[in-house]
């Protein structure tokens, strides 16, 4: 048996698919739960434990458990190998057949990150360090917080890390892609971040795979420099401290959202552990998804000033569109979360914390200041800055729950306002997927399944299919050919290796038959199908001899016709 084989008959879907979505049985061989690749309130997200496969309704997504971790982690193929050997403890080949070109690359981008946090680490401790060690201390971070988040320093040469990468035998194609050194016009290297405190950013598996860099000297621009998107790094993807935190964030079932690395060190340091830092870039669903696989809950808690406020203002739209329940912390005194929790203390912190203001209070609020509710103009304003969060609630109840929350918060009459949400809330477009049309006949459906059943069944099916010609006008036509090939090559035929050789779309086709039906093939229901296909292969027979009797009584081929003729009779 090869590895890949070993892999997916020793670790079961059901088992991984379980970390990331809550599933529940729906028939003997089916679980169902809620689709982690995009945002669904009913579950159509389907596992079959008999087949091992998985297929949303929805969205189309579907594959074996290598490709579930694949894309759930943004892995290739032999990193997912490798994870889910790692995860349940199957020992791996040596000689790695499945290391491709862009797995061995990662890997080495993966190791020069280390190499580099080492560096930077230190060149922190050493003699140099001292104008990043003297910054650490005017910020009020503790040694073992220093060492907790591996901050490190940049040297201010701007060659000792790429001499250093050179020295460990990395070529020149990966230097440039690691994104840690930059190159000249003339073709040599420079390291990219010099005299700057370096953050090391890490993906959720713990690897680090980017740094940030913040400048020192006043003189240096930009005041944070990070890591260019590489192999390794998809900037819209990754979370600062999403890896320390989530558990915590599973625990608490809490998560606090803050901007910048060294709110989320000073938020941990004063004992708040389920905190992620957006760093820089405006939230992205595909963040936002990395979250709600360990809570729905947020609290956002931006910087007080107004880009801070318009960031959060910009990103409840996106929580609320991904079904978050989001709620807004403001500090008090212009201080950032790092400020505040050194300047005012853990207690106080907790204490904003916890009367964080569900987001549309915060909005309302936001609106009041604004506007003037007073006015017809100004009400007017209000409702429209209010309305698009409105409208993202995807659960109507609980989008006409809020409207009425709203209206007496903003202290209007309550009929019109949920009138204006209302008539909105009918012209809101779904954003629904349409799912997939039923192309299958109930009898090919049944006969698919049949195939992929224990032997008996399937080469008395096999063997019952191989000469109608009916089959061949199946929508499902070239599954069964498939089929027959794999019996002919004597391969075993089973879900995954037919699978395999499917297109796309016959893929799908597979996928709908056998997670639809799948569970029981019962012998008679398996006749009554094989029965209704040979009577449309006579019948089709029958149309065919009929068309050919007429073209040759047009030729004045008699004879031909009167053989057809007693030939159309016996099949009647
Ligand atoms: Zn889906």
């Amino acid at each position: 048996m090869d590895f890949v084989e070993q892999l997916k008959s020793s670790v079961r879907i059901e088992t991984v698919v379980g970390e990331y979505v809550r599933l529940r049985r729906s028939g003997p061989s089916r679980y169902m739960g809620l689709c982690p690749f995009h945002n669904e309130k009913t579950p159509s997200f389907t596992v079959h434990v008999v087949h091992q496969f998985y297929k949303c309704f929805s969205c189309g997504v579907s594959g074996d458990v290598i490709k579930f971790v694949m894309e759930k982690e943004g892995l290739s193929f032999y990193e997912a190998l490798k994870s889910l050997a790692e995860r349940y403890g199957i020992p791996m080949p040596k000689r790695s057949q499945y290391a491709d070109d862009e797995s061995r690359l990662r890997g080495a981008l993966l190791e020069m990150h280390e190499i580099a946090q080492d560096a930077f680490r230190a060149h922190l401790n050493g003699p140099a360090g001292d104008v990043a060690r003297n910054y650490l201390e005017r910020r009020g971070l503790a040694r073992a917080t220093v060492e907790q988040f591996g901050l490190g320093y940049s040297d201010r040469g701007g060659r000792a890390l790429q001499h250093l990468l050179e020295r460990r035998g990395f070529s020149a194609a990966q230097m440039e892609q690691s994104g840690l050194v930059g190159k000249r016009t003339d073709g040599s290297f420079y390291d990219r971040f010099r005299n700057r405190l370096m953050f090391p950013i890490h993906n959720e598996a713990g690897k680090i795979i980017a740094f940030g860099g913040r400048a020192l000297s006043a003189d240096d621009e930009p005041k944070y420099l990070n890591s260019p998107e590489t192999p390794i790094y998809k900037k819209s993807t990754v979370l600062y401290n999403l890896h320390r935190a989530k558990e915590a964030i599973r625990k608490e079932d809490r998560v606090i959202l803050v901007e910048g690395y060294m709110d989320a060190i000073g938020v941990t340091a004063a004992g708040f552990t389920p905190v992620v830092a957006s760093c820089g870039t405006s939230l992205t669903a595909q963040q936002v998804q990395a979250i709600k696989r360990y809570s729905q809950r947020i609290v956002v808690n931006f910087d007080p000033d107004a880009p801070g406020a318009n960031a959060a203002e910009r990103s409840i739209n996106l929580l609320l569109e991904e079904g978050m329940h989001a709620r807004i912390m403001e500090l008090d005194g212009d201080l950032d979360p790092d400020e505040y929790c050194k300047q005012r203390g853990a207690a106080a912190y907790q204490d904003r914390l916890e009367s964080a203001k569900g987001y549309f209070y915060w909005l309302a609020d936001r609106a009041r200041k604004k506007h003037d509710v007073h006015t017809g103009e100004g009400l007017v304003a209000v409702l429209q800055f209010l309305l698009p969060a409105v409208q993202r609630i995807s659960d109507p109840l609980e989008r006409s729950a809020v409207a009425g929350d709203l209206a007496s918060y903003i202290g209007v009459p309550p009929g019109m306002v949920l009138d204006s949400f209302r008539r909105s809330a009918a012209n809101r477009q779904e954003k629904s997927i349409e799912a997939p049309k039923t192309v299958l006949r109930p009898d090919e459906r049944m006969l698919l399944n049949a195939v992929l059943s224990d032997g008996e069944t399937r080469s008395a099916v096999v063997s019952a299919l191989r000469p109608l010609e009916a089959v061949s006008r199946f929508a499902s036509r070239r599954i069964f050919q498939a089929v027959f090939a794999l019996e002919d090559s004597g391969e075993r035929v089973a879900f995954d290796n037919l699978h395999a050789r499917l297109e796309e779309a016959d893929q799908n086709l597979l996928a709908e038959a056998v997670l639809n039906e799948g569970e029981a093939v019962p012998e008679q229901a398996v006749a009554a199908a094989l029965e209704s296909v040979r009577h449309s292969d006579e019948q089709q027979r029958r149309e065919q001899l009929k068309a050919r009797i007429k073209e040759t009584e047009r030729a004045g081929k008699w004879e031909e016709a009167l053989r057809l003729m007693a030939e159309l009779e016996t099949l009647a």
